[in-house]
């Protein structure tokens, strides 16, 4: 199961953050690190000295331009928030998280990945609103925002104490054999633009006055957790939405002509 876990850092400034970060990873049991658009020297020894030991994970990082290319792979993407949002999104507990993982991790084809967010400004709303769901370390309320390695530690951890006892877990998300293998991130990001150029095309949508309809809509398909099966469901009555709204134009204008 940890080996199906991977840890994303988004924009980090502090090398010393990548090589704590190595280090937390490695003693957990933890090895896939992957880094969004890094603002700092990444290879550097900076963050091989935090790392202390753990080098080979900050060698072997992978750098991305954006999220999307980070997760998309994933069929289970959660991002850690320092502070509640705007919008509210399934909030996970780090236990009720390291409890999930067994059963998310469990089909073949599943890649899971936790997501951290910058020491300045964390993720942003669109960020956020990629993942299946958030988790939260109750700190402080005054003072909640831990250091980016020293939240990976504590969320490592109960991945790892998870792992230790996950003989007990139910084998796949749903606690039953599924029949599908889950959507990947990538499928659900096709999906996404997909469903918004149709109600774009069919005027329930307006992108001028966008409100929060597509993370409303995100957050529902996010919660419901689709199989590869659902997915082609669903882009298949986008497909037919979109032939006929396409034939009824044209006979619009062909009325209109004649
Ligand atoms: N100043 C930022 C927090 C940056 S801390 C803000 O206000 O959002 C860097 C990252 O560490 C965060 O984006 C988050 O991913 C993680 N983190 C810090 N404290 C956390 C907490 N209490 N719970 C979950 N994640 C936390």
């Amino acid at each position: 199961m940890l080996d199906k876990l991977r840890i994303v850092l988004i924009g980090t400034s502090h090398p010393g953050n990548i090589g704590g970060t190595a280090r937390a990873m490695h003693n957990m049991g933890l090895a896939d690190l992957a880094l969004v658009a890094p603002r700092c020297e990444v290879y550097g020894s900076e963050s091989h000295a935090r790392a202390s030991g753990a080098d080979a994970l900050v060698s072997n990082a992978k750098v991305y331009a954006t999220l999307e290319e980070a997760v998309g792979d994933c069929t289970f993407v959660v991002g850690a928030s320092a502070r509640v949002r705007h919008l509210p999104w399934p909030m996970l507990t780090p236990r009720a998280l390291g409890e999930r993982l067994p059963g998310e991790c469990a089909p073949e084809a599943a890649q899971a990945a936790l997501v951290f967010g910058r020491e300045d400004s964390g993720m942003t709303n669109g960020e956020l609103q990629r993942c299946h769901a958030h988790v939260h370390i109750p700190t402080n309320p005054d003072f909640s925002s831990l250091n980016l390695a020293a939240a990976v530690q504590v969320l490592a951890y109960e991945c790892r104490l998870a792992a230790l006892g996950a003989d007990d877990a139910p084998d796949t998300p749903f606690g039953v054999e599924w029949d599908n293998p889950p959507a990947s991130h990538e499928d659900l990001e096709r999906f996404f633009a997909h469903l918004e150029r149709t109600l774009t095309e069919i005027d329930f949508h307006d992108p001028e006055n966008p409100r929060q309809l597509m993370a409303r809509l995100r957050r529902l398909f996010m919660r419901s957790h689709i199989d590869s099966m659902e997915m082609n469901i669903l882009r298949g009555i986008l497909g037919a939405v979109n032939k006929q709204s396409r034939a009824l134009a044209r006979q619009e204008s062909h009325d209109g002509n004649g």
